[in-house]
């Protein structure tokens, strides 16, 4: 078995819940590195830039993976990815959700997307807040739009060492995600995601019920 896919099964010897998913994030590593993580059955793969996922995805169309667009994305950069990407993290405004929605129909198809909250205390980090996010869900504008699919939410906490912080901030956007269900998504099963830990907070993302996790440097190591 070839370093990528061990550590990847070292990490998931370590979750017990297999309903978790484990976004396997590639930016930065050549595609000779994905293909060694696709031989051993991984097949979701994540970039957080538009053009690295297009070329990477150019080159490995013939493969059935997954590719999820998890860092900020431009709305002129939206018509590259929308003819295959399945599932957009970093939906952190309304007029990015609705080019998605535009360039999704163009495509004939449904994007699935995850609202992005911003929950650290780096005023770098993208995302709504609750207030925001609940004035568009609450507005007709938002309710015509047909080719999005909105599956849950993301964040990012801050880059710090103390974990109670990380874990302060994965519980608020735990509870935005309640509040969001209860509030506009309460018959909506597809509701169901929380995008949330990273190589340095997976575990306190998992305590905290995240159901996605992506994870770049733990399988293939320093970018
Ligand atoms: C790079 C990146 C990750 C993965 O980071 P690692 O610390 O390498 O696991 C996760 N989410 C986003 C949005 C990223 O840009």
């Amino acid at each position: 078995m070839n370093v990528y896919c061990e550590n990847l099964k070292k990490l998931k010897d370590k979750i017990s819940n297999e309903n978790i998913k484990i976004v396997a994030v590639s930016k930065s590593h050549p595609v000779a590195s994905i293909i060694e993580l696709y031989k051993c059955g991984h097949r979701v793969f994540g970039e957080n830039r538009a053009l690295e996922l297009n070329e990477k995805y150019e080159i490995l169309k013939d493969h059935d993976m997954e590719w999820h667009m998890i860092g900020h994305l431009q709305r002129n950069k939206v018509k590259y990815i929308a003819p295959y990407v399945s599932l957009i993290h970093s939906v952190d405004s309304f007029r990015l959700l609705q080019e998605i929605n535009k360039q999704a129909e163009k495509n004939d198809r449904i994007i699935d997307c995850l609202l992005q909250f911003h929950i650290a205390t780096e005023s770098t980090k993208f995302g709504f807040s609750i207030e925001e996010c609940k004035e568009i869900l609450k507005s007709d504008e938002f309710k015509k739009l047909q080719n999005v699919n909105i599956c849950g939410v993301m964040g990012m906490a801050t880059f710090t060492e103390d974990l109670e912080i990380v874990r302060k901030e994965f519980r608020t956007l735990k509870n935005i995600f309640n509040s969001l269900k209860v509030e506009f998504f309460e018959d909506n099963a597809r509701f169901k995601e929380i995008s949330m830990g990273m190589t340095s907070d997976w575990e306190i993302g998992i305590e905290e019920s995240a159901t996605i996790l992506r994870i770049g440097t733990l399988i293939f190591g320093e970018r």
